[in-house]
Formats: C-alpha cells, sequence, structure tokens
C-alpha cells in the first residue's frame, strides 16, 4: 500500500462532497486557521463532522436550537483537529476545500483557491486543548514538507476582518511551533478587529 497523495496518512480520511477543483497552476501559499463546535461551545458530537459532509439535514436537535439554518450550508476543510487531538480530513490537500468564503489576503480574494483550512474544534471564548497545538504543529511541519510553498499561517479572522472571529482570542498563535521559511501572519489577535 502507497500513501495516498494529498492525505494525511494519520487523519482518518472522510470524503466531503463540499469540494471542487482548484484553479489551474496555483501555488499554495496560505494555511488559515479556524475554530468551530456545533452547536457552540459544544464538544464531542458529531454536529461538525456532519456539516462538513453535508449530512445535517433533519438533524432535529439543531432545528430545536436555532441552527437549522445551518442544513442550507455546503462548507469544509481540509483538516478537523478535535479537542483530543484526532484528526480527520475532508478534502485532499490538492483540491479546493470550502472554508474561507468571502475572503481577503494580501490583495488577493477567494482565499480558498490558495489556502489549506484547518479547522480546530473549539470556541472564541473557552481555551483550546494543549493536545491541539501539539497535533497541529506536528500536521505543518508535515505540510511544509510536502508542499513548500506553503509559507504563512493566519487565522480565518485575518482574512475576512469584521465577519469572522475565529479562532478568537482564546487562540493562542505562541503555542504553535513552525517549520523553517512558515511564519505566523495577520493581527494575531484573534478579536475580529
Ligand atoms: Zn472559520
Amino acid at each position: 500500500m502507497t500513501q495516498e497523495p494529498h492525505r494525511l496518512k494519520q487523519a482518518l480520511w472522510r470524503n466531503s462532497p463540499h469540494q471542487d477543483a482548484r484553479p489551474e497552476a496555483v501555488e499554495l501559499s496560505l494555511i488559515i486557521i479556524h475554530g468551530i463546535s456545533l452547536p457552540p461551545g459544544v464538544w464531542g458530537g458529531g454536529a461538525v463532522d456532519a456539516l462538513f459532509m453535508g449530512q445535517l439535514l433533519g438533524r432535529k436537535d439543531l432545528e430545536a436550537q436555532g441552527l437549522g439554518g445551518l442544513q442550507q450550508l455546503r462548507v469544509s476543510a481540509h483538516l478537523w483537529i478535535r479537542r483530543s487531538g484526532a484528526v480527520l480530513q475532508y478534502v485532499p490537500f490538492n483540491r479546493r476545500a470550502w472554508h474561507a468564503g468571502v475572503s481577503r489576503w494580501r490583495g488577493r480574494e477567494a482565499c480558498n483557491d490558495f489556502s489549506i483550512g484547518i479547522e480546530m474544534e473549539g470556541g472564541d471564548h473557552i481555551p483550546y486543548d494543549e493536545r491541539q497545538y501539539r497535533v497541529l504543529s506536528q500536521v505543518l511541519a508535515e505540510l511544509k514538507q510536502r508542499y513548500p510553498t506553503l509559507l504563512e499561517v493566519v487565522g480565518h479572522s485575518d482574512i475576512a476582518p469584521g465577519r469572522k472571529t475565529d479562532p478568537g482570542p482564546s487562540w493562542d498563535w505562541s503555542k504553535l511551533v513552525l517549520p523553517e521559511a512558515m511564519w505566523l501572519s495577520g493581527q494575531q489577535k484573534g478579536d475580529g478587529f
């Protein structure tokens, strides 16, 4: 068995329907860190996985909490890192995942085109788990090795200011260990400025 291209070996493979081809000849340059939990502030359930897999339809528990609108969302990320440190992969890295939305970085719009999106299970105002920082640091090292054109790491709040606040002030950028020639960019304040 050879390793599947554009997948992380240690990740549980989930094939999201929410993906498409990247524009031709695009160079991967950006890593975007997100935070997500469903319902917000609740961990450990299957709602985020169902969201990325397009399987939220008919979830009465979400409807009861006023979150029924999520069922129409078509979103995904390349990776989801749970609070346990478990990694799930929804989209191969050479394909485009749908995580950034309306976004801009260094004058370029549509950041999904040239980025890898990594979701952390969490919320803006609750400390993230130490295991998530450790696992993400390992993942960044592996991604840099496989895709040397990746240079910058930002938060969703950096590319969609005023619209997105994740991963939020509770995300501590100083706990990340970055490989050589990859750096943190953006404001790193996490409050959406
Ligand atoms: Zn986000």
